[in-house]
C-alpha cells in the first residue's frame, strides 16, 4: 500500500525539448545530430576514397586500410566533440537483445625522450583496423555448439550499411556506437544480422532477376535504380506499469510476466483505452522517447493507448529493414530507459498478464527498387499490373511452402502465451488479401472481367458557406477497400505491403524477417524460371506469357489465402482439411527449421550454412526449455514463500476469531464457513507445488539434450503451472487483502 501511496504522490518529469534563443527547436532542425551518416563521411573523406566507401557499402570489395582510417579518424573527432569517451562495436547476439562492450579512445603512446628512455603518454585514438573490427571475449554468448570452447573467438565486424551514432546516458555520460555484425573465426553467424543481410541479399538478386523479364533495363541508368531492396516498419505494443508496484512482483522481474493474478472486475471490457486520453506521465515518457529517438535518426511517427489497460503502441516510419531493426531495438532500449527515468517499467513481454490483450510487433513488409518504386503498390488498375501480380504472388507462393518455417520464426515462449488465444493472430500461417484484390485474382484466373472493381472516386464536401472544398477519400477505391481490414489474420496484405502480426513484441524482428525474405526469394526464382518457360525461344516474356504465368500462381496458391474470422473453430477445421499447418508448441515449431524443404531452401540461397541451422535450432530449443524452467521455479517460490503463508495467516486468524466465539459462546457460524472454504484450496495448492516439482525433476532428466529437454518442459511444465495458477487465482479472490502479499493486477493495471 506504501508502494501505490508512493506512486500516486510522485511528481512527473519535466520533458527537455530543445531550446534556442528562447524558442523550441523544430524536430527535423535536430532529427539525427547524435548520427555520424552518409553526409559526415562524404565531408571526411576525399571524392575517389568516398566512392569506395559507397561501392564497399552496396556490396562492392572489402574497405582499404587509409579509407577506413581517415573515416575512423573523422568519427572520433566528430563524437568526441559530442563528449564521448568511448567507443562500442555494437551487435545482435542471439539473445533477443542488442550487445556491446565498450573500449576508450584513451591509448597510452610511447616516444623516446631527450635521454633515451622512454615516455610514455596519453593520448586518443582510434585507427581504421579498430573500427572496422573487434574481437570481444565473447565465449559466453549461446553459439548451440558452433563454437567449442579452444576457439571461442568471435568477431564483431563494423555492418557499413547502418550508420555510427553517440549515445548520451543519464548521467552525461556519452559512447560511439558501431553496428556491428558478429561472427565465428570461420565467419558463421553468430548473431541476427549476418543472416538477415544475407536474406537481404538474396531477396534482392531474385527481386532484379524478376524485374529485368519484365522490363528491359535502359543503357545507362544510375545504379540506385538496379537495387532492390525490402522496407520493414514495426508497430511496437508494450505495457507500463509502476516501478514500485513492479518490484514487488518477482514474477514480472524474472520473467517479464505475471505468473498468478485474478481477473479484476473491470479490465478492458470497457472498450475505453484504446486510442484513449494518454496518462501525464506516460505521454512524458512517450515524448522523452521520442526525443531522444530523433537525435538518433529513428523516424518515429506515432503514438497512442492499446487495448488493454495500460497498453501502448509506438510505430515508426518505414525504413529498410536491417536499419528498421537497428532502429526498433535502440527504440526498445530507450523506452526502458526512459521509462525507468519516470519511474515506470516497460513491459515488452506478450503477454504479461492473462485474460487480457497481448502484445504484438506487426511487421509491415514490403520491396522497393533502389528509386523507392514500390513493388507491392497495386496502383489504380492492378489487374493488369503483372510486376505488382507476380511479387505478390511470389510472396504468397512463399507463405504456401514456408509457413511452417514463418511460424518457427515467431515461436517463443512468450510468444506461445498470445498466438492461438482469441485476441491475437492464430498458430495457422494463413494470407488475407481483402475482397478487391481476391476479385481480382478470381476473375484472372476465371478469365473473365472484374465485378465492381472501379475507378478511383473522389468526393468533394463543402464546409458551411466557406469557399474550402475539401476532397475526401482521393484514395482510389482499392486501397479504401483494402483498409478495410481482417484484423484476425496473421498475414493480411495492408495496401501496399504486407503486414506480419504475429511477430511478437519481444523479439527481434531479424529472424522472421529474415525467413520471409528467403522464402520469397526462392519463390521469385521459381517465377523467374516460369516466365522464362513461357517466354520459350523470345528473350522477354510477352503479356500473354506473363498472364499464363501469374495464372498458374493464382491457382497453386489459393490454398493458403483465407478472408474469414481467423479465431473461429470453422478455420481450425478448415485448414486441417485444406492441409495447412497449426503449430501449437514451441518444439514442434522449431523442428520446422530443420525440415527438409525449409532447410534446403534456406542453405540453397546461402542464407544459412548447414551447421547454422543445427546451431540456430540447438539455441532455440535451449532458451525455450530455460525459459519455462525459470518461470516453474518463480512461480514454485512466490507459492511456496509469499501465497501459502498469506493463505496460512488468513486461517490462523479465522480460527483464532471462531475459538473466541465460541468462548464468550457465541457461533462461529461466517467465519468457519469462509475458513472451510480456503481448506480445498489450500492442499490442492499444496498438491499443484508438488506436481510443479515432479516437472521440474522430469524435465532435469533431459538437461543433456536441448530438444528432449524443451519437450519435457512443454509436456510436464506448462500444465503444473496452469493448474497451480487456477487454484492460487482462485484463493486470492477469497483471501482478505490485507493478507495478500503480492500487488494485484487492478493495482499493476490501474494507477
Ligand atoms: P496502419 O493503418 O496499419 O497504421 P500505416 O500506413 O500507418 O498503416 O502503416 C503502419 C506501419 O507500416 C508504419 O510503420 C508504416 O511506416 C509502415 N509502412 C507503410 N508503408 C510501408 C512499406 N511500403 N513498407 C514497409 N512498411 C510500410
Ligand atoms: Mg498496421
Amino acid at each position: 500500500k506504501d508502494a501505490i501511496r508512493d506512486n500516486v504522490q510522485r511528481p512527473s518529469r519535466e520533458v527537455q525539448y530543445p531550446i534556442r534563443d528562447g524558442k523550441p527547436v523544430h524536430t527535423s532542425e535536430f532529427f539525427g545530430e547524435n548520427v555520424f551518416g552518409q553526409a559526415q563521411i562524404a565531408k571526411a573523406l576525399p571524392k575517389p576514397a568516398y566512392a569506395q566507401f559507397i561501392r564497399q557499402k552496396r556490396g562492392g570489395r572489402a574497405l582499404d586500410k587509409s579509407t577506413a582510417d581517415a573515416i575512423a579518424h573523422a568519427v572520433r573527432i566528430w563524437a568526441m566533440d559530442r563528449g564521448a569517451t568511448h567507443f562500442t562495436h555494437w551487435f545482435q547476439p542471439q539473445t533477443g537483445t542488442t550487445a556491446e562492450k565498450h573500449d576508450a579512445f584513451l591509448t597510452m603512446k610511447s616516444t623516446h625522450g631527450p635521454s633515451g628512455i622512454d615516455e610514455i603518454s596519453a593520448i586518443d585514438a582510434f585507427s581504421g583496423t579498430q573500427l572496422l573490427q573487434a574481437e570481444p571475449d565473447a565465449s559466453s554468448f549461446p553459439s548451440g555448439g558452433m563454437r567449442t570452447t579452444f576457439e571461442a573467438r568471435g568477431y564483431t565486424v563494423w555492418d557499413t550499411t547502418s550508420p555510427m551514432f553517440v549515445q548520451r546516458g543519464p548521467h552525461n555520460t556519452c559512447v560511439l556506437y558501431i553496428p556491428s555484425v558478429f561472427i565465428s573465426y570461420n565467419g558463421d553467424a553468430l548473431d541476427e544480422k549476418t543472416v538477415l543481410l544475407r536474406s537481404t541479399e538474396q531477396v534482392a538478386k531474385a527481386a532484379l532477376a524478376v524485374l529485368a523479364l519484365l522490363e528491359p533495363v535502359p543503357v545507362g541508368l544510375p545504379p540506385l535504380t538496379s537495387m532492390v531492396y525490402t522496407t520493414l516498419g514495426t508497430e511496437q505494443e508494450y505495457f507500463l506499469v509502476d516501478r514500485s508496484l513492479y518490484v514487488l512482483r518477482p514474477d514480472l522481474k524474472a520473467t517479464g510476466r505475471t505468473l498468478l493474478g485474478a481477473l479484476p472486475a473491470k479490465h478492458q471490457q470497457m472498450e475505453d483505452h484504446y486510442f484513449g486520453h494518454i496518462p501525464s506521465r506516460v505521454l512524458a515518457t512517450m515524448s522523452e522517447t521520442e526525443l531522444e529517438l530523433y537525435k538518433l535518426g529513428v523516424p518515429v511517427k506515432t503514438r497512442h493507448n492499446e487495448v488493454a489497460p495500460q497498453q501502448f503502441e509506438l510505430a515508426p516510419i518505414f525504413e529498410e529493414t536491417s536499419l528498421a531493426i537497428d532502429h526498433n531495438l535502440l527504440t526498445m532500449d530507450i523506452l526502458a530507459k526512459i521509462a525507468h527515468r519516470n519511474n515506470l517499467k516497460v513491459l515488452f513481454h506478450e503477454k504479461p498478464f492473462n485474460g487480457i490483450n497481448g502484445s504484438g510487433k506487426h511487421c509491415n513488409w514490403s520491396l522497393s527498387t533502389g528509386s523507392g518504386d514500390n513493388l507491392l503498390d497495386p496502383s489504380i488498375k492492378p489487374e493488369t499490373n503483372y510486376r505488382f501480380l507476380l511479387f505478390l504472388l511470389a510472396t504468397l507462393d512463399a507463405v504456401q511452402h514456408h509457413g511452417g518455417l514463418l511460424r518457427a520464426g515467431i515461436a517463443s515462449s512468450s510468444n506461445e502465451h498470445r498466438l492461438g488465444a482469441s485476441e491475437a493472430p492464430p498458430a495457422i500461417i494463413s494470407v488475407f488479401l481483402g475482397e478487391q484484390l481476391t476479385e481480382v485474382l478470381d476473375s484472372i484466373e476465371e478469365s473473365r472481367p472484374i465485378k465492381n472493381f472501379s475507378v478511383p472516386n473522389i468526393k468533394t464536401i463543402k464546409l458551411g458557406g466557406t469557399a474550402l472544398d475539401v476532397m475526401i477519400a482521393t484514395l482510389p477505391e482499392i486501397s479504401r477497400d483494402l483498409t478495410d481490414r481482417n484484423r484476425t489474420s496473421p498475414f493480411a496484405f495492408t495496401g501496399n505491403k504486407f503486414e506480419f502480426r504475429a511477430v511478437g513484441s519481444k523479439q527481434s524482428p531479424s529472424f522472421p524477417m529474415a525467413l520471409l525474405n528467403a522464402a520469397v526469394a526462392s519463390s521469385l526464382l521459381k517465377i523467374v524460371e516460369a516466365l522464362k518457360t513461357a517466354a520459350g525461344d523470345k528473350p522477354y516474356p510477352s503479356d500473354a506469357d506473363k498472364l499464363k504465368v501469374i495464372r498458374q500462381y493464382i491457382a497453386s496458391t489459393k490454398n493458403v489465402r483465407f478472408e474469414g474470422d481467423n479465431y473461429s473453430d470453422n478455420w481450425r477445421n478448415e485448414a486441417s482439411r485444406r492441409g495447412l499447418l497449426n503449430i501449437t508448441s514451441c518444439p514442434e515449431a522449431f523442428d520446422q527449421i530443420l525440415e527438409e524443404s525449409n532447410s534446403s531452401m534456406l542453405c540453397g540461397l546461402g542464407v544459412f550454412s548447414k551447421s547454422e541451422l543445427q546451431s540456430r535450432h540447438h539455441i532455440l530449443m535451449e532458451r525455450y526449455a530455460k525459459d519455462l524452467m525459470l518461470e516453474a521455479n518463480t512461480l514454485r517460490t512466490i507459492l511456496a514463500q509469499q501465497i501459502l503463508p498469506a493463505a496460512y495467516e488468513y486461517r490462523a486468524a479465522l480460527a483464532a476469531s471462531c475459538a473466541q466465539q465460541k468462548e464468550i459462546g457465541v457461533s462461529a457460524g461466517p467465519e468457519l464457513k469462509t475458513l472451510n472454504l480456503t481448506t480445498p484450496l489450500v492442499e490442492s495448492l499444496l498438491d499443484w507445488i508438488d506436481k510443479l516439482d515432479d516437472a521440474i525433476n522430469t524435465v532435469h532428466q533431459h538437461n543433456q539434450d536441448p530438444a528432449k529437454e524443451a519437450r519435457a518442459s512443454a509436456a510436464y511444465i506448462l500444465p503444473a503451472m496452469e493448474g497451480a495458477r487456477e487454484v492460487a487465482d482462485e484463493l486470492e479472490i477469497i483471501l482478505a487483502d490485507k493478507y495478500f502479499p503480492l500487488p494485484k493486477m487492478s493495482e499493476l493495471l490501474w494507477f
